[in-house]
């Protein structure tokens, strides 16, 4: 299949910097750039993530965004309890960003979207006002992403009935009021626990890292409340995943005994599963918690009564581990962005891994259903492993590629953009008759 859709991210800070028609013309001229987007609900995340600094804006070295803020003007018919927070920051308050991206887009001929990005909770507020929507582990901490338990990080419990209404506003919010075509979202799901390491060798081995995941999410009252509701018995539930939770951490000499006789066992991810009923159900529940609240949204983006694609954006290598089954949640996708980077290995091994990746996610989704690649446009990467990168897109059928991201790109990585496309003929005007001499 040609790969029609060229997608490119912006922030609203790129937007200010640089402004909107240079950084749309950069990538449309360099990178065939057909389709932009903002990351409309950005999370606490220093810019550029992967360099120290900007490789071209003129006007700061680096940003560091406050927690989960909205660069649109959220409209307040669409929210109940928990509303988007927007920008304090003077350079950035009281525009709309997203605005300013699609005037910019549309006069260009581009589509255009919008992303709700990791986590769409000021987790400050959050623990201050909300704590009752928050994740919980089998021992009743907060769960939080990406950081340790004391950077205060907090995740919203996609089972909380004011979390999905906040949900369902954002996606209403966004496709109702904007002109928009697709809104993209690679949301955190549930905490997938986290393996602290021990004295493994050689990294822990796959049963030890399913264990972990017993000292994920979630175990707050609306996880329990809906768990009963479906007739699974909770209490079995909590005892069994806190039992292999404390094994996950070592609590507990008889926990501690018993792991170091499992450590030197030739247990596997299968035994784990078979033995313990209570967790496999757990895992279970999890996964119909998540394919449900991607119904709930599709259906959300459709009784708006505007087209506007639901497209997921992966973040996990392991996203089973997060509740997130493929090939059950994609049933309600319209496209997906395999959001690897790993051409930034800079070697054929990075991209064979994305190859990889990019296998998986066509093999969940159906003919009608669109694949998108992402590409890390930025200086880790080559000119090779990002020619090699949309080779891995045409292999393994995909529909179109998306830019990570512009604010860290640097030109000749954007060149090879064009220039991966023209060598592996990636679009239909590179399968034309030769005209005649
Ligand atoms: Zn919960």
């Amino acid at each position: 299949m040609p790969l029609n859709e060229i997608a490119a991210s912006l922030y609203a800070w790129d937007l200010h910097d640089e402004g909107v028609d240079h950084a749309l013309d950069v990538l449309a001229s360099r990178a065939e750039v057909n389709s932009a987007y903002l990351v409309g609900l950005m999370h606490k995340e220093k810019r550029p993530l992967h360099a120290r600094f900007y490789p071209h804006n003129p006007v700061r070295r680096y940003y560091t965004p406050e927690d989960s803020r909205a660069y649109w003007i959220p409209d307040p018919s669409k929210y109940g309890r928990i509303a988007p927070m927007t920008s304090d920051r003077d350079f950035l308050k009281g525009t709309d960003w997203l605005q300013v991206l699609i005037d910019g887009a549309r006069a260009r001929g581009m589509r255009t979207g919008c992303e709700v990005s990791h986590t769409v909770i000021d987790a400050a507020l959050a623990r201050e006002q909300f704590s009752d929507v928050l994740q919980r582990d089998v021992f009743g901490n907060i769960v939080g992403a990406f950081e340790a338990v004391e950077a205060q990080r907090a995740l919203p419990c996609l089972n909380n009935p004011d979390v999905r209404e906040y949900l369902v506003g954002l996606f209403t919010d966004l496709a109702s009021n904007y002109d928009i075509d697709y809104v993209q979202t690679c949301l955190v799901m549930f905490g997938a626990g986290r393996d602290d390491g021990g004295t493994h060798a050689f990294g822990p081995s796959s049963w030890q890292q399913l264990l972990s995941v017993a000292t994920g999410g979630c175990f707050c009252n609306a996880c329990g409340d809906k768990a009963r509701a479906e007739g699974l018995d909770w209490n079995a539930i909590v005892d069994e995943v806190g039992h292999l939770a404390r094994l996950s951490k070592r609590i507990g000499l008889e926990e501690l005994h018993e792991r170091q006789l499992l450590d030197e066992a030739n247990y596997s991810e299968s035994t784990l599963l078979i033995e313990n009923d209570a967790f496999t159900a757990w895992l279970q529940f999890r996964k119909r918690s998540i394919t449900e609240l991607f119904a709930t949204v599709k259906a959300a983006l459709a009784s708006t009564g505007r087209d506007v694609e639901l497209r997921y954006n992966t973040y996990m290598a392991s996203p089973e581990r997060a509740g997130l089954d493929f090939k059950a949640a994609f049933q309600h996708v319209d496209s997906v962005r395999e959001s690897d980077y790993s051409d930034q290995l800079g070697t054929p091994e990075g991209v064979a891994t994305k190859r990889a990746k990019l296998m998986k996610c066509r093999r969940a989704l159906r003919e009608d259903q669109k694949l998108i690649a992402a590409l890390g446009v930025r200086p880790n990467a080559t000119p090779e492993t990002l020619r090699g990168s949309v080779k891995a897109a045409v292999d393994s059928g995909c529909d179109g590629l998306s830019l990570g991201h512009y604010d860290g790109a640097t030109m000749e990585r954007l060149d090879a953009v064009r220039e991966g496309l023209r060598e592996w003929e990636g679009q239909e005007r590179y399968w034309q008759v030769l005209a005649e001499d």
